[in-house]
């Protein structure tokens, strides 16, 4: 039996609930087959570790989680922490760490859920976003000087380079081919931007001749924002710069029907460093500690985890597994408009895991 060790970082606020909820259905999943088992390590970085530390997670804490399989990550946002210190000392430590340099984003509409997007049914927005994620607006290049003055200056320079952006863009293409309607949007600002945006432009254009198979268009990252709301149909795979993606991502989980189910996987396609999958939404401080976040961004995550991992029975099992909850109005959190609890969620996901194992194995 196949041991894959799993890497679990909670973090702040929500994350606290929904990664053990996670680890409860990955137990179920385990549990209802022989082929793997996993192995959990917990690490309690994040806020409450940088109060008692001063840092968000230890100098070498990326060599602890070297070896793992994968990482299942919650959240990193602190109220009394600034956000640029918890995000660049946690979470994009671990993407750049690792050269997670693609970042992986699924939407759709779940079975049960009311999207807010009136004249789009489930089959009009099935969408996966690529956003770069090691470069570009956040590759944490920029200073400020003269701080406190009148003559104070502050740059947060975009760099681009073309091994991250070819590279980029050789995984959305053949992430495109592999989906039935092998069809990409790039997504620029080469209007404006006359500098490296038109380096992406080039590139893609470069790229794309080595998938002759795949139907491409460009769209400006303003005009894509009313084209994902007015033509959802007309989109399938999307790849974006970190920061336009970053934004269009939590667009595309709106239009879905919440934050609270979207899920997304830092990936290392070249698999030198463990990739690293986590629920799209923050810390949401509104709710922590009550037990109503939505588990299934995590859920989901899980999918992608399994995925990635070569386990795709067991993912699709998973799959399975969350659209009936969704499908359940029962089992809908307060983000969906409902009043179940994360519990009862979870319970709920582990059950029609542990009941669709029990089906597989009568039909085998
Ligand atoms: P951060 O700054 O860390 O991104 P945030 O609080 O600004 O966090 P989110 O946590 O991403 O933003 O979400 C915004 C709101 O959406 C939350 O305040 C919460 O009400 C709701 N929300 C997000 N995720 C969930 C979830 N899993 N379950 C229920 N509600 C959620």
């Amino acid at each position: 039996m196949k041991t894959y060790r799993i890497a679990c970082i909670p973090g702040d606020g929500i994350g606290k609930e929904v990664i053990p909820a996670g680890q409860e259905v990955m137990e179920a999943l385990a549990a209802a087959q022989t082929a793997f088992r996993f192995e959990f390590s917990s690490y309690d970085w994040g806020g409450d570790y940088y109060r008692q530390h001063g840092r968000m997670m230890p100098d070498d804490g990326l060599d602890a989680i070297r070896d793992a399989h994968a990482i299942l990550f919650g959240s990193a946002g602190d109220p009394d922490i600034p956000d640029h210190i918890t995000l660049w000392g946690l979470r994009l430590k671990i993407c750049q760490g690792f050269d997670q340099y693609a970042n992986v984003r699924p939407t759709r509409i779940l079975p049960g859920i009311d999207a807010p997007l009136k004249r789009c049914g489930p089959k009009d927005l099935d969408w996966i976003i690529v956003r770069e994620n090691s470069e570009g607006e956040y590759a944490g290049v920029g200073g400020r000087a003269h701080q406190g003055h009148p003559i104070e200056v502050a740059t947060d320079l975009s760099v681009m380079t073309r091994a991250g952006v070819e590279r980029v863009m050789r995984y959305a293409f053949r992430l495109a081919q592999s989906r039935p309607r092998r069809q990409l949007t790039v997504i620029t600002k080469s209007n404006a931007q006359r500098h490296a945006m038109v380096m992406w432009d080039e590139i893609a254009v470069q790229i794309s001749k080595e998938f002759p198979d795949v139907t491409w268009d460009k769209e400006l990252v303003d005009a894509a924002t009313a084209r994902m709301v007015n033509r959802p149909a007309s989109l399938d795979t999307i790849v974006a710069t970190n920061l336009h993606a970053d934004i269009l991502s939590d667009l595309a989980a709106a239009l879905a029907g919440s934050l609270g189910i979207a899920p997304t996987g830092n990936i290392d396609p070249e698999g030198r460093y463990p990739s690293m999958f986590e629920p799209i939404h923050g810390s949401a401080f509104d709710i922590m500690g009550k037990g109503l976040a939505n588990p299934i961004g995590t859920f989901w995550s899980i999918v992608m985890l399994l995925e990635n991992l070569g386990e795709r029975r067991a993912a699709g099992q998973l799959m399975k597994a969350i659209e009936k909850a969704t499908a359940n109005s029962a089992l809908h959190t307060g983000d969906l408009g409902g009043s179940a609890t994360t519990r009862q969620v979870t319970d709920a996901v582990c059950a029609y895991v542990a009941e669709s194992s029990e089906t597989l194995s009568r039909v085998a």
